[in-house]
């Protein structure tokens, strides 16, 4: 199987920020608003096989890309989740975190400590997918957020 990660038409159309080690782009199948992914560009199955250079500058992408989610949804708590390995819920085999927006009234609706449990099968039946024009209108706003505060993100 191709990986869309991977994919640089599916890429193109999803990203939002990018710098030469890593990619953030808008879930295809958004779990909450402002559901994002950020990832290597190099194709890796896991986090313990990064460059060193990327596991240098992982965490300040991350913080980037949280700070633009963040902002797309007006939002100021997150979850950040890692999953690894099929019994982990990892569905595509290239490396990526979520980075989930979480206010008071959002859509997850159920305890925040066992919504967890249900992620991997909500975030696949929850929604359809998104179509191109409406990720094309995200990722605008997501793009144009990253362009607002470039000054910002460069000192994260
Ligand atoms: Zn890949």
């Amino acid at each position: 199987m191709e990986c869309p990660f991977c994919d640089n038409t599916n890429l193109s159309l999803r990203k939002f920020y990018e710098n030469d080690l890593f990619i953030g782009i808008y879930n295809l199948r958004p779990f909450v608003e402002g559901h994002v992914l950020f990832m290597p560009k190099r194709h890796v199955d896991s986090i313990l096989k990064l460059s060193d250079a990327e596991k240098k500058g992982l965490m300040s992408f991350a913080n980037r890309c949280i700070f633009i989610a963040l902002k797309y949804a007006n939002a100021y708590q997150f979850d950040l989740i890692l999953q690894e390995g099929e019994f982990a819920g990892q569905s595509i085999p290239h490396a990526h975190f979520h980075v989930l927006p979480r206010r008071f009234d959002d859509e997850v609706g159920i305890s925040k400590k066992e919504w967890l449990a249900d992620f991997s099968h909500r975030e696949k039946s929850l929604r359809g997918n998104l179509t191109n024009e409406e990720t094309e209108k995200i990722i605008k706003r997501l793009r144009f957020i990253a362009k607002e505060h470039a000054v910002q993100l460069e000192a994260l």
